[in-house]
């Protein structure tokens, strides 16, 4: 079995040098199934680094975005998730009352994307958008 590449070989291939800090929110990235926000990586990172400094965790996060490496996704009122970009393709739903936020497949914009392209030929890219609305619990 082919062991998939990790951020940290990546970066490492293209000639970074990392410190530790950096490579223990390269790990904390990598150890979540999930998303994870800036805060959630830090608390990760600062268990077994307790000197690790948020913004160390937030420049690791510029440098990961510039490469390309995570998905930010901006879910309103300062708050951002983060996953590696080779997750599988998903959406975000948003409850803009609660904050809960529910994954959802990414086939969901097809139609859409294909009415795009046939009315406007526009090629639309949807990569990993958060939609804003009510979850089903707060609509009561
Ligand atoms: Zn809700
Ligand atoms: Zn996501």
């Amino acid at each position: 079995m082919e062991k998939k590449k990790s951020l940290l070989d990546i970066l490492r291939q293209k000639g970074y040098r990392l410190t530790p800090q950096r490579m223990m929110v390269l790990e904390a990235i990598e150890a979540s199934d999930d998303h994870i926000s800036a805060e959630e990586i830090h608390a990760s990172a600062r268990a077994r680094y307790p000197y690790i400094n948020i913004s160390t965790v937030y420049r690791t996060l510029d440098l990961l975005k510039e490469k390309g490496l995570v998905t930010e996704t901006d879910l309103g009122g300062g708050r951002y998730l983060y996953h590696p970009v080779g997750k599988a393709q998903h959406h975000h739903l948003v409850c803009g009352k609660c904050g809960k936020v529910r994954d959802i497949d990414a086939t969901v914009f097809q139609q859409l994307r294909d009415e795009l392209k046939n009315k406007y030929g526009f090629n639309a890219e949807f990569e990993h958008i958060a939609v804003f609305g009510t979850c089903k619990n707060c609509e009561g």
